[in-house]
């Protein structure tokens, strides 16, 4: 189907990386998305079917929104173990490995593969592709390129990948490759409807919770160009709040007429705020969260910071402003 086949050959490297390793970890970042988790499971099933020992770490439980992807069986708990291999994905930054960077670190040879425009990560082998709409697109390639036969199960993790990083394809980073790729994914009978229903539609009691008060406190500036709405820890705590209740609240923000930016904060951990910023034209966002160490791409990024709530908003819309 796809005339890129040049693209298999320069994957050569990260091809022999995998074929010499038997015991390998995969790892994402933090309070992982449809494209961290489903991107690792369909690489770690990959590689399971090639014969390797293969062990997927994530920071927090799967979230509820994607509990359907297959190959949780691979996600084991971090005993400190060594690795002959880590494969590195959807990952910027080592700090974005939360507890898990020593295993990164550890392993004796390392592959970082990543649509992030802001990765710093060393590696042995290490594939980049911003153009890339998400790292499952890229995974898909490299499935392709160690001649796994692509099943449902591979599938399913890849096509969340790309249906959740490209808003369902609606994201200017969606492009004729999402398309093409997702397409072919089809035709393994996975189940797209419910897919979409699972990560965009369905709305927990705890996230409807979180929302009311995410659009309680949504406060607008610099003549409504810039939004910006928090969650602080007396918001949070009266709900069992899972990562994923917090995911899309950004966009609240962001989809209000007239806004060019929207900054979402939520308390972490008393006093560290877990910031989410999205553009919807032309300011680059993932500058901005650079300032304040974080990263992603252009139109959607974060970062983390500590200090208080106001302090922070004033911070972060000033850098905002100069933008403007
Ligand atoms: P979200 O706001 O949905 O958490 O993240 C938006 C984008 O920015 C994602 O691509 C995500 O990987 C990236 N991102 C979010 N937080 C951070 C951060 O603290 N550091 C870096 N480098 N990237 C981040
Ligand atoms: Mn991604």
């Amino acid at each position: 189907m796809f005339k890129k086949i040049e693209r298999i050959e320069f994957l050569k490297e990260l091809v022999h990386l995998i074929n010499e390793s038997n015991k390998i970890a995969v790892l994402t970042h933090t309070s992982a998305d449809g494209d961290a988790l489903g991107s690792c499971l369909a690489m770690g099933l990959a590689m399971e079917y090639l014969g390797k020992k293969v062990s997927v770490f994530i920071e927090e439980p799967v979230p509820k929104t994607l509990d359907f992807l297959p190959g949780q069986h691979l996600i084991s708990e971090n005993h400190k173990e060594m690795f002959e291999l880590a494969v590195c994905l959807d990952t910027s930054d080592l700090k974005r490995l939360g507890t898990r960077a020593d295993i990164y670190n550890s392993a004796i040879k390392k592959i970082n593969i990543d649509h992030h425009t802001t990765n710093t990560i060393e590696a042995d082998g290490i594939w980049i592709n911003q153009k890339a709409s998400a790292t499952g697109e890229m995974v898909y390639y490299l499935v392709k390129a160690l001649d796994v036969p692509m099943n449902r199960d591979i599938a399913i993790g890849l096509y969340t990948a790309i249906v959740t990083d490209t808003g369902g394809f609606r994201y200017s980073n969606t492009n004729q490759e999402s398309h093409l790729i997702s397409a072919e994914l089809l035709t393994y009978g996975i189940p797209f409807a419910n897919i979409a229903k699972k990560v965009f539609d369905i709305v927990s009691h705890s996230k409807l919770y979180l929302l009311k008060k995410a659009m309680q406190n949504l406060t607008l500036y610099y003549n409504g160009k810039v939004a910006v709405s928090w969650l602080d820890n007396k918001d949070i705590t009266p709900v069992n709040a899972q990562s994923d209740d917090f995911e899309g609240l950004v966009n609240i923000g962001r989809n209000l007429e007239g806004v060019e930016v929207s900054l979402f904060l939520r308390e972490e951990q008393p006093g560290h705020f877990k910031g989410s910023l999205r553009a919807n034209e032309y300011v680059d966002v993932a500058k901005i969260s650079s300032i304040f160490s974080g990263g992603g791409h252009k139109l959607a990024a974060g970062f983390s910071i500590d200090g208080m709530l106001d302090e922070i908003i004033q911070k972060v819309i000033a850098e905002i402003q100069k933008e403007l």
